[in-house]
């Protein structure tokens, strides 16, 4: 047997804590025997701009970014962090409580009210800890948390983490959500968890109605809105704005990870009691704070994206054109029509998945693969996100690109 396999001894006959990750070991030995590159240990060894980068070793098109508008590589966003940097030092070294606020950590809470139009902004280190913070900290024993059965990782642990009653409900099933708020003790504090584009599939929710009938049920709401920012509704507020509900939303989380264009969570709000979460959520207290030069390029890029008119309708372009262009040439997409930047490319089962991948790849075009767990009933998926930065000549390219892999596999 392979030295790796070797179980570790331990006294009394304990047995090895790996052992319960045989069979994922054993599912990518058996992917990786067929020859393929490992999807999940790719390297960007140069990034060229935020649609190029060059990986293993050759130029490729990036399609699997979350980099929507395209905000890494602006001048402005860069001169920000470079500035911080040489006045404020490489790191706060401290929780945001104590020696870790700086002015930059405040300037960029003010972009975020501006941004929203909201009372209140917290920025946390992560859009997972802000997800893990808020939801624990808010709902707790005794109280009720209704959500969607594809919630995000983030806020499943949120809850977990947190000591409430978790009752899911079937995806964007806004009877089957009702059913549930009905069924909740009189009395109990409820939570709605919503998001605003779910990332797997790339498909919106009809969050007027979900939120109308959370609140004819006295449940406050809180929406994800990771995938929307910047690029959904009028003002780049999200999806609850695009469908005229973010009034009645009571938190809004997102992240500085995708539009923003760095890294970074928060929460607005407009509850009148806010400011007290940052005595009283431990995601947001017992760990370091952002760096300075992170929360300038923060702010800098959520400024500019108040006026991203232009390039939101350009991102809105290339997401009808590649949904368009993979439909008519015979693959089987997450959407009927492009709800959002994600356009999800179903596969028929994980090793031609990873096939298609590893073909494009070579291609020349990076995208994500995503497989059960983190997809909805066990699909895998090619997840292709769109940056308002891909030309028109690029989509064109990429549509080339996956018309001769999805031949060489077969898949169309
Ligand atoms: N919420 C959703 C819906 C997400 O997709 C993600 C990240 N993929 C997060 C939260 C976490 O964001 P971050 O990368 O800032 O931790």
């Amino acid at each position: 047997i392979d030295e790796a396999d070797r179980p570790v001894a331990l006294a009394g006959g304990s047995p090895d804590l790996f052992s319960k990750f045989d069979p994922l070991i054993e599912q990518r030995r058996a992917l990786l025997a067929h020859g393929q590159e490992d999807p999940f240990s790719l390297v960007m060894e140069r990034v060229l701009s935020p649609t190029q980068a060059v990986c293993n070793g050759r130029e490729t098109i990036l399609l699997g970014t979350y980099n929507y508008m395209g905000m890494t590589f602006d001048p402005d966003v860069i001169a920000a962090g470079k500035q911080a940097l040489e006045d404020f030092g490489s790191g706060t070294t401290g929780s945001r409580v104590l020696n870790g606020t700086y002015q930059g950590h405040r300037e960029c809470e003010e972009a975020l009210k501006e941004f929203y139009a909201m009372d209140h902004a917290m920025v946390f280190s992560t859009g997972y800890q802000a997800n893990l913070g808020i939801i624990s900290t808010i709902a707790g024993k005794g109280d009720y948390i209704v959500l969607d059965i594809d919630s995000h990782a983030s806020i499943w642990d949120g809850c977990k983490l947190g000591d409430a009653e978790v009752v899911p409900f079937r995806h964007n099933d806004i009877d089957a959500m009702e059913k549930r708020l009905k069924r909740i003790p009189e009395g109990a504090g409820k939570l709605v968890i919503l998001e605003g584009v779910y990332s797997m599939l790339g498909d919106i929710a009809p969050l007027k109605d979900m939120i109308r009938v959370a609140k004819e049920n006295g449940a406050m709401v809180l929406v994800d809105e990771a995938h929307s920012m910047g690029f959904i509704g009028p003002n780049g507020r999200g999806v609850a704005e695009d469908q005229g509900c973010l009034d009645d939303v009571d938190f809004v989380i997102g992240t500085f990870s995708k539009s923003v264009g760095t890294v970074g969570g928060f929460c607005v709000s407009n509850h009148p009691k806010f400011e007290i979460m940052r005595l009283v959520c431990r995601p947001y207290v017992f760990t370091a704070s952002l760096p300075p030069s992170v929360v300038a390029t923060a702010a800098t890029s959520i400024r500019k994206l108040m006026h991203g008119g232009n390039k939101r309708a350009h991102l809105w372009e290339n997401s009808r054109k590649l949904h368009a262009g993979l439909k008519s040439r015979g693959f089987s997409l997450g959407t009927d029509e492009p709800q959002s930047a994600i356009i999800a490319v179903i596969m028929p089962d994980l090793e031609r998945g990873a096939a298609m991948w590893e073909a494009l790849l070579k291609e020349g075009l990076y995208v994500n693969l995503a497989r059960p767990p983190a997809t909805p009933a066990n699909m895998t998926l090619l997840r292709c996100s769109l940056c308002a930065e891909h030309t028109a000549d690029q989509v064109e390219t990429i549509l080339g690109m996956f018309e001769r892999a999805g031949k060489a596999v077969g898949i169309i």
